[in-house]
């Protein structure tokens, strides 16, 4: 047997599933498939679980999203992460563990922080309220009369829109009079205290169901068979030495994060794709805390006024990214060739931004932070279906904001595969499936790949 460029492939194996990539993603949905019984192989070219993208989450975990469906999702993903040791335990309650079986070194934290949005009454209402309402979401929306202690010192002006420092239509330093009115807050949001150690909790329990993992193994070709080449088949992979394997397999699924749009092409998958994702570059920012602001005293915003998010970050620091404003152009590159050194000009702009909300920030002079891919769909909203080649599905598009969902993406991906498999016409009729903590219904036609354009949709990271 010959592999697509010519290379001999050595070795054949059989899976009932493979899942390419074991990031957060990509390790959740090899747990739930090995935990319903299947013989799962999950492939990655890093060394383990996590070293992708993943590695450079910045772990945020709230519920403000403009899609009904990613809302249920988002608070049906904080009880996986407050129910963390039971999700990922590597054996049943009171079972005692083989020896031999994987075990975890350490689990990750989640730490409780306010989630807060800045709003004004004279814009219209930001759509997740409506479904706060509806779902039953605990929040509490608060005016100045009433704003929460840990607000004070906080410069609640409105200082939008975001501008660059050279901006000349709308000076950088321009000092409003006007002030917001509102402030959404959800106090069950929170952070995770390290997104990489995530990825390997679920890898590690995903094992103990009988998954297995092959990791420093690139994914150079997908098989397929049947009519018009329209059944997946399984997978090529190559290995550092060059050595090619194959493993056949009726279900392969596409996790690769910043890559998946490169495996879509590979796979031949891509023709009736109305959503797509590329990779985007992003960096996020590290800072020292403005005066009382900390895991106690602190909260998060997606502060689209000034142009970031942020959240406090260990170490009394705070840590800054961008959400996207009009005014910055967007990095779209080449996910194996782009530039991973931070950028000074660019630390020091979004230190600025959020300095006008907080400003006993203090800027540092050397900027420290990290550089990474978001797999950023068009409209911020991931893809968990299907494809349009029988036994192959697609977990992309994880836009920036695909953390918090991954157990429950784990979750809904496996629900999607057992029926469709099982004969479901997904396409015709989305499926829906209930949260196994909340009961929420989540609507999957959100996540299709065919999914309509909404001129009224996200158009940042925050979905
Ligand atoms: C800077 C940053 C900040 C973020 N902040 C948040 C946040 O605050 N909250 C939130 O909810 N989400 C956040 N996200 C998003 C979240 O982290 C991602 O959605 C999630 O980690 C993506 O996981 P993944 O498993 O899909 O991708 P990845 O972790 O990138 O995993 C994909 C894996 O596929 C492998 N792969 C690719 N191609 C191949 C191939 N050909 N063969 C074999 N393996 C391959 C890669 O090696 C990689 O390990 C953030 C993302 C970034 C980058």
């Amino acid at each position: 047997m010959r592999g697509s460029e010519g290379k001999a492939v050595t070795g054949t194996v059989t899976a009932d599933a493979v899942v390419i990539g074991a990031g957060v993603i990509g390790s959740s949905i090899a747990l739930e498939l090995a935990r319903r019984g299947l013989n799962v192989i999950c492939v990655d070219k890093l060394p383990a679980a996590g070293y992708g993208s993943t590695s450079s989450s910045s772990a945020v975990v709230r519920f403000t999203y403009s899609t009904e469906s990613s809302v249920a999702m988002s608070w049906e993903g904080l009880h996986y992460w407050r129910d963390w040791a039971r999700h990922v335990a590597v054996s049943a309650d009171g079972v005692e563990v083989d020896q031999g079986s994987p075990t975890h070194d350490a689990l990750v934290e989640f730490t409780t922080v306010p989630m807060v949005m800045f709003h004004h009454s004279d814009e219209p209402e930001p759509p997740y309220l409506t479904h706060f309402q509806n779902l039953g979401i605990p929040h509490e929306v608060a005016n100045p009369g009433a704003l929460p202690t840990w607000l004070d010192g906080v410069d609640t002006r409105r200082f939008g829109p975001a501008a660059r420092l050279d901006d000349v239509d709308h000076p950088f330093w321009s000092e409003p009079d006007d002030t917001f009115d509102v402030a959404i807050t959800c106090n069950d949001a929170g952070f995770v205290s390290d997104p990489q150690l995530a990825a390997q909790n679920l890898a590690t329990a995903a094992m103990a169901a009988g998954a297995s993992f092959q990791f420093k193994n690139t994914v150079v070709e997908i098989r397929s068979a049947g009519t018009d080449r329209r059944k997946v088949a399984g997978i090529v992979i190559e290995d550092g030495s060059g050595q090619r394997q194959t493993i056949e397999a009726p279900v392969v699924v596409n996790a690769a994060g910043p890559h998946s749009s490169l495996i879509n092409t590979l796979a031949g998958a891509t023709d009736d794709m109305v959503r797509t994702s590329r990779p985007l570059r992003r960096e996020v920012y590290i800072g020292p805390a403005p005066e009382g602001y900390d895991e106690e005293g602190g909260f998060m915003c997606g502060d689209l006024d000034i142009g970031v998010y942020y959240r406090p970050e260990k170490g009394d620091n705070i840590l800054v990214s961008s959400t996207e404003p009009d005014c910055d152009e967007l990095e779209w590159v080449d996910p194996d060739d782009y530039d991973t050194v931070l950028s000074e000009d660019e630390f020091q702009l979004n230190m600025m931004r959020a300095s006008r909300r907080f400003p006993s920030l203090a800027i540092p002079r050397s900027k420290r932070g990290l550089v990474s891919l978001y797999d950023a769909s068009d409209d911020w909203t991931p893809i968990y279906d299907r494809s349009m080649i029988d036994g192959y599905y697609m977990a992309c598009g994880s836009s920036g904001n695909q953390f918090k969902n991954a157990a429950i993406a784990g979750h809904l991906m496996a629900e999607l595969i057992t029926a469709v498999e099982a004969g479901h016409d997904h396409d015709a009729e989305a499926l829906v499936v209930t949260g196994r903590y909340t009961g929420m219904k989540i609507d999957m036609a959100t996540f299709s790949r065919r999914r309509a354009v909404d001129p009224e949709g996200a158009n940042s990271v925050l979905g």
